[in-house]
């Protein structure tokens, strides 16, 4: 399942337009490195369906949603910061520093994190 948003750049990655090293790649949900890491551990967990925002997400989209988590819990402990920890951080809107308008979880883990991303 895949609806492309036009000039949305995660929807590139997606397609294979932007070349990147996807960690995982399942039926809803993909996920690679953070281009510009905040934490040793930096990996975005994206849905293949555009959405724009957590705003946008519709009930019939809560598995996705949910598989999100259980792919960045399982990538969590792949990189081996499960058991020193990590978190799981969804940016939504302006005040928040949304800059991708497409929905995208942010693991972070590697280091003493605060209430930003890194
Ligand atoms: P936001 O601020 O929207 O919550 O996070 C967007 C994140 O996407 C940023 O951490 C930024 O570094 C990352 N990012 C933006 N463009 C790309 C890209 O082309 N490739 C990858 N791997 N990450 C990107
Ligand atoms: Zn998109």
């Amino acid at each position: 399942m895949s609806t492309e948003n036009e000039g949305c750049i995660f929807c590139k990655i997606i397609a294979g337009e932007v070349p990147t090293a996807l960690l995982y790649e399942g039926e809803n949900v993909v996920a690679f490195d953070d281009i510009n890491p905040q934490a040793p551990v930096h990996t975005l967990i994206i849905p293949r369906t555009h959405i724009a925002s957590m705003n946008d997400v519709s009930l019939q989209q809560d598995e996705i949603i949910a598989r999100m988590f259980h792919v960045a819990r399982d990538i969590a402990k792949e990189k081996g910061v499960d058991q020193t920890g990590y978190q799981l951080l969804i940016r939504t809107g302006r005040d928040a520093g949304q800059e991708v308008d497409h929905i995208h979880l942010h693991l972070t883990g590697g280091k003493e994190l605060g209430m930003n991303i890194g």
